[in-house]
């Protein structure tokens, strides 16, 4: 329905004669999907929300022709006491820091012109032009940057291995082959802003010493894509990408390669044989993609959302970047919340910001009154939290030590009516089906543990069945050849550790 308000806009303000005063500009995610679809009309920054084809007669003649705001259409928390909000004092904005996000929901994603108006590629062209390609990894490095696909590996060190690989060819490659149920966040970058991610790119080339990038893209995401694609376009037509960038004699060229869905191809090694034009299945490690990637070339490999990070970094300096978020986890985290929570959406918070406040005052807590009872990060490769650490800041060292971990993002709510066991089965049953079956703990490991789930969760299971599912689980992690397999077992552990008594009432009382 975006569509037609935004057809809607321009038909009724080119009647009223206002087309040349009044610019309509479709943008990316905002954020807030609870609320959508939003219309936010500058500069008195007035969130309406919830629009239909038929408030946009009403926005134009009220608030445009006549001066005066349409309360009735403005998001709940938009206005208090007849005072309307600036969109940082919104409740589900007012806690988060957009850096990743930056543009997103404010720039027209397709107009190169725009983005240049936010200092878009002037961090390119400084690394190009005043930069070693040394002191670019330094910076990084000194920003403390972390991977945010999930394992939050150390990207200034990254880099600083592509560099030193010998190599007559490099390559640099962005994984944004999404995959984890319920999360959307790569999706919102690429869709809202993705010339920070083919400018992080280039940048990244420049550091590392590779000419040729790759962008490994689902091709569900069609907006993503064919936004990505325009986005290349522009920067090519503009020599931001090609030969010569800024004048200087660094070349960098990118295209887009499509992946078909598969979860196992978001594996760094699965993702390159799949660039390959191979079947997409992971391999051993060593050797690491930066000594041996793409093609046997070295190849730095990172996600969307921190390409999303490099181009701030270079222009406001590793410092400032050190100061949002906590020591050992600078910067901020996208999530995609989702759920049994008041506010769906996507939010960017600080590292270190509580769980509490991400649930209550970011995401205005739980439906119909409910209570909390736990929140599944990282997908089907993380666990769940409970009640009990709601307080514990969020960031990489302390979600592993719970028992789940950042992953890529996802965050899905559960309340008091959730059954643990049923989140564990449904979480497993998708690493069932997305294993590539290249080992066999994964292959068939997994498969026999949710056959067991299956049998708890009809009322049929055996008090041996639960040691028999933990002995199985910790083995597999212990066994499976990648990152899928490894962690496929952590939601069935996590809710065992937290929630045995609801597998305890399955098995005794034959629920
Ligand atoms: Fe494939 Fe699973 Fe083994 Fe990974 S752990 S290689 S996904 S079978």
């Amino acid at each position: 329905s975006s569509d037609k308000i935004q057809e809607r806009f321009e038909v009724y303000l080119a009647e009223k004669g206002l087309e040349k005063e009044v610019k309509v500009v479709r943008t990316g995610c905002f954020g807030l999907c609870e609320a959508g679809p939003i219309v936010i009309v500058y500069p008195e920054g007035a969130f309406y929300s919830h629009i239909k084809v038929e408030d946009v007669d009403e926005i134009v003649e009220e608030h445009l022709l006549k001066g005066r705001i349409v309360k009735k259409l403005l998001y709940k928390d938009a206005v208090e006491d007849d005072v309307i909000k600036s969109i940082n004092d919104i409740g589900f904005y007012s806690k988060q820091k957009r850096v990743a996000l930056k543009n997103c929901g404010i720039i027209n994603p397709e107009e190169v012109s725009e983005y240049i108006a936010f200092d878009g590629y002037m961090a390119l062209g400084k690394v190009v032009t005043e930069m070693t390609p040394q002191e670019v990894i330094d910076v990084i490095k000194a920003s403390g940057l972390r991977g945010r696909g999930g394992a939050g590996f150390p990207t200034g060190l990254k880099l600083q291995f592509a560099a030193n690989a010998e190599g007559d060819k490099k390559y640099v490659l962005c994984n944004a082959d999404e995959g984890d149920p319920g999360a959307f966040m790569d999706r919102s970058i690429l869709e809202g802003d993705p010339h920070a991610v083919v400018e992080a790119m280039a940048i990244a080339g420049y550091a590392v010493g590779a000419n040729q990038g790759y962008i490994y893209v689902r091709a569900e995401y069609p907006i993503a894509v064919r936004r990505l694609q325009i986005a290349i376009d522009q920067a090519k037509e503009m020599g931001l990408v090609g030969n010569n960038i800024f004048g200087s004699n660094f070349n960098f060229d990118m295209e887009i390669r499509l992946g078909a869905g598969a979860f196992v191809c978001g594996e760094e090694t699965a993702l390159i044989a799949s660039i390959e034009g191979q079947r997409g299945m992971p391999r051993t490690k060593p050797p690491f993609p930066a000594n041996k990637g793409l093609w046997g070339k070295p190849s730095l490999l990172s996600n969307v959302e921190t390409y999303a990070n490099i181009p701030q970094i270079i222009l406001k300096g590793p410092e400032w970047f050190k100061e949002i978020g906590t020591e050992k986890s600078p910067g901020t985290k996208v999530f995609a919340l989702g759920g049994k929570i008041n506010n769906t959406g996507l939010v960017e918070i600080p590292m270190g910001t509580t769980l509490r406040e991400v649930i209550y005052d970011i995401g205005g807590g739980i439906p119909d009154g409910k209570k909390f009872k736990a929140v599944q990060t990282g997908g089907p490769s993380g666990g769940c939290i409970t009640s009990d650490h709601l307080d514990v800041p969020i960031e990489y060292e302390t979600l592993l030590e719970l028992g789940s971990m950042m992953g890529s993002g996802g965050m899905i709510v559960m309340d008091e009516d959730t059954c643990m066991v049923d989140i564990a089965r449904f979480f497993l049953d998708f690493t069932v089906d997305e294993s590539c079956g290249k080992c066999p703990p994964c292959r068939i490991g997994t498969k026999r543990m949710l056959e067991i789930l299956e049998k708890i969760t009809s009322g049929k299971g055996e008090p041996e069945d639960l040691d028999k599912l933990e002995k199985l689980a910790n083995n597999i992690k212990a066994s499976a050849l990648c990152g899928l397999g490894q962690t496929a077992p952590n939601p069935v552990l996590s809710t065992m550790k937290y929630f045995r008594d609801e597998y305890e009432a399955h098995v005794y009382d034959k629920i």
